[in-house]
């Protein structure tokens, strides 16, 4: 089993999220954060990537013939407002309440696309602060994985999708199920940032999603990612996220068992208290929760899942352990 040499170097970690977070975005024009990803995982050892024919970009870290048993995925694009095709105007795509578009807050514009006028990237101690922390933070999560990996020289192979227009309704991971460019063995991990809810608290740590709005995620693949974060010491934290739904609902429908992991978020969407459009934030310890236990779980996965492996352990010792009980009282039930 490899093991892991201390945590990523925090100077490096805000350097990557300030670049990818700072990338300006919007669904389909995904491009500016995609160059970006692309520059940060140029020249690591054993990582390449490519697009596919839908324009997600596929990065694989590759050392050594170990095969990889997890692709990760986080979405390139945030709500935002993109000229139509058909007339010119702005159109706001990805889901946003009536009362905040029609709020007049001012808009920043990049060509064809435009976001809502925001700081792009602030951290304040311990709160990151941006115009679209969803899923910039999956996707620069991803980037500090692949770093990390290059860093410790882990013998192992994994993938991660960076996909488009999630926020119209998963485009981009429907485009990569259908197209599925890895064994069937590799199961999809979806990294997002979510609502808070009573049991799932900001600040609390990462959390393991037991499912979405719309699905129930693989329970082999989550216990996984529970038994990494619990024999790593890592803060997490485990909860049926259902007030909204992520690109593993998308890809497990598609027959790829999926699960999903979250950073909370504060604004989500950009709706702020009171109708005010305001920033997106997030805990900084949730998101090095997150970049750890997803570089914990690819470094200590052998070729069997570890949660399996220690149930199976553990319900042999309880019947050993009881078997003299059991035999007392076998006569009983003849
Ligand atoms: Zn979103």
């Amino acid at each position: 089993m490899n093991t892991l040499k201390g945590s990523m170097n925090h100077q490096k970690l805000v350097s990557i999220f300030r670049r990818i977070l700072s990338a300006p975005t919007a669904p389909f024009h995904e491009y500016h954060v995609r160059r970006t990803i692309r520059d940060l995982l140029t020249g690591l050892p054993h990582v390449s990537t490519q697009g596919d024919a839908f324009g997600n970009l596929i990065a694989t870290y590759k050392a050594g013939d170990t095969p990889a048993r997890f692709c990760f995925g986080a979405h390139m694009d945030h709500p935002g407002f993109v000229r139509s095709p058909r007339n010119g105007k702005w159109d706001f795509l990805g889901g946003m309440p009536p009362a905040y578009l029609d709020s007049g807050a001012p808009i920043e514009e990049f060509g064809d696309f435009a976001m809502w006028r925001l700081p792009a990237f602030e951290l304040d101690g311990t709160r990151m602060t941006a115009r679209a922390c969803d899923d910039l933070i999956g996707c620069a999560s991803l980037v500090c994985l692949f770093h990390e990996l290059a860093r410790l020289g882990v013998a192992t192979t994994c993938h991660a999708v960076f996909t488009r227009a999630e926020e119209v309704g998963f485009i981009g991971a429907i485009r990569l199920a259908e197209s599925w460019p890895f064994s069937k063995s590799v199961r999809f991990i979806s990294l997002e940032t979510s609502l808070p809810m009573p049991g799932a608290m900001l600040g609390q740590g990462p959390v393991i999603r037991v499912g979405d709005g719309q699905s129930v995620f693989d329970h082999v693949v989550t216990g996984d990612m529970a038994t990494v974060a619990r024999e790593s010491g890592i803060c997490h934290q485990r909860a049926l996220l259902d007030r909204g739904s992520c690109e593993a609902t998308a890809t497990q429908f598609y027959g790829i068992p999926s699960a999903g992991i979250s950073v909370l978020m504060g604004n989500y969407h950009n709706c702020g208290p009171n109708g005010r459009i305001e920033a997106e934030f997030v805990d900084l310890s949730d998101v090095k929760g997150m970049v750890n236990l997803i570089t914990q779980l690819v470094v200590r996965s052998g070729s069997e899942s570890i949660s399996q492996l220690r149930l199976a352990a553990r319900f042999e010792e309880r019947i050993n352990q009881h078997r003299v009980y059991e035999r007392a009282t076998a006569a009983r039930f003849l």
